[in-house]
């Protein structure tokens, strides 16, 4: 029996039915809200802007399903896509006509792309991508940043050491030590730091592996000649360098962090966005790399669901929509209302808080310095950010609920939104700085 005087009554049963048999009571850990009291918020459905929970509480999404949802929730278009897919057969593991339809968008968006490998998981082009990049260098170090994500595959879960590049042991239990010294760690927007990597491991880095705009420990932008700085280290030492736009790719621009900073990957990880909210991701680069993958090349790399045949119709008709005129405009003005709006009514609340923001993705962290690598965004009062998340989820308000991921705003998201999510950050704001 559930308790009629608690708005949150169902979500709160569903949590403790979903905890007897699903570890943590959920399939990926942000969702099982740690650290709210509240517990997580079970979702019934989504249209547009809006998330429904199955206490029939209504809230304005900024977490998109953690940035696929772009276009909003059930766009017609993308949905009756699905249903024609559907209708025809669900998974044929066969190659389809639709693969080389998405790929021709995905190649036409991104300049760096020749060839693409669909997958279905963000997690999987990443960690493929890795391995060809080894396989291409014939080498097996790789660099990345403190704070960037990259998925959960073994050399992947590496933290930092202090300050300059060290060498990484596992911030995962289960990832074998011998994997983890393999994956070099160094602050992000710290060039300098990858520089001395090379140094300190000449001959041995296969790839540089970035964000090239972090989005994973909030919105970090890249600073100024930061990525061209990787770009020029990566060419001068034989290496490849890997952007991970899982979220970035069709987001901060059509064709990516790369259309808009104008620096090119050799290889490019791809997801969310491009999966129209289904599970599909890829990566791609250049034909003279990409060719290397079996059955062309040596380098293994396969999937029963991949390429999907609904989860590429919904791909294409996202692309397809996205591409029309006008779609980034939208969501560059949209972005720059809200940032402008949650500043003011920090302001007048008299709370210290920095917002970073790229186009549709943006994030207030509660400090009063810039926010530049993961240890910045370690110093800023996280929280006050989960009592100001709590705070916004009363007033429907449905933001992620952890200090380390973006508010990602859609094309569904319209001006009167936007007003009454200000509208609710000056509330919040002024009862977490009475708190
Ligand atoms: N790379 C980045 C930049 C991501 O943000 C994510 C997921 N948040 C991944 C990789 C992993 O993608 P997936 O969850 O689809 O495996």
């Amino acid at each position: 029996m559930t308790d009629q005087h608690d708005s949150y009554a169902e979500s709160r049963a569903a949590y403790a039915a979903a905890c007897r048999l699903l570890p943590g009571g959920v399939n990926s850990p942000v969702r099982a809200f740690g650290g709210v009291d509240l517990g997580p918020v079970f979702i019934e459905s989504a249209k547009g802007a809006r998330v429904f929970d199955v206490d029939g509480r209504e809230y304005i999404d900024y977490v998109g399903s953690w940035g696929p949802m772009i276009l909003g929730h059930a766009h017609p278009e993308v949905v009756a896509a699905i249903h024609a897919a559907a209708d025809k057969g669900t998974s044929f593991g066969a190659p389809t006509q639709a693969e080389t339809a998405l790929a021709e968008r995905i190649v036409g968006a991104m300049a760096s792309i020749e060839k693409v490998r669909l997958v279905s998981s963000g997690t999987e082009a990443v960690m493929s991508a890795v391995r060809l990049a080894r396989a291409f260098t014939g080498r097996e170090m790789i660099v990345k940043m403190a704070g960037c994500y990259h998925g959960h595959s073994d050399s992947f879960l590496v933290a930092a050491g202090s300050g300059v590049a060290e060498q990484g042991t596992a911030s995962c239990p289960g990832v074998p030590r011998a994997l983890a010294q393999l994956t070099v760690v160094a602050p992000y927007n710290d060039a300098a730091a990858v520089r001395a990597a090379f140094e300190r491991h000449k001959n041995r880095i296969a790839a540089v592996l970035v964000e090239p705009v972090a989005a994973n420990m909030g919105v970090v932008p890249p600073a100024a000649g930061y990525l061209e700085t990787l770009r020029r280290l990566c060419d001068e030492n034989g290496t490849l360098l890997i952007f991970d736009e899982v979220i970035s790719g069709f987001r901060v621009a059509f064709g990516g962090a790369q259309e808009r900073y104008g620096v090119r990957a050799d290889l490019t990880c791809l997801g969310k966005i491009i999966g129209g909210g289904l599970p599909l991701a890829a990566f791609g680069g250049r034909a003279a790399i990409m060719e290397h993958l079996a059955p062309t090349g040596k380098v293994y790399q396969a999937g029963t669901l991949s390429g999907n045949p609904i989860a590429t119709a919904a791909a294409i008709a996202t692309l397809d929509l996205l591409a029309r005129p006008g779609c980034y405009e939208r969501l560059e003005s949209l972005g720059a209302a809200l940032e402008s709006g949650l500043a003011r009514a920090a302001a007048r609340a008299g709370v210290p808080l920095t917002i970073n923001r790229v186009g549709s993705i943006l994030s207030g962290f509660f400090c009063d310095r810039p926010v530049r690598d993961f240890a910045d965004v370690q110093a800023t009062d996280i929280a006050r950010f989960k009592r100001f998340f709590a705070e916004m989820l009363e007033r429907g308000v449905y933001l992620a609920p952890s200090a380390y991921e973006a508010m990602f705003v859609s094309l569904a998201h319209t001006d009167a939104d936007i007003g009454r999510t200000v509208e609710a950050a000056q509330a919040s704001l002024k009862a977490v700085a009475r708190a």
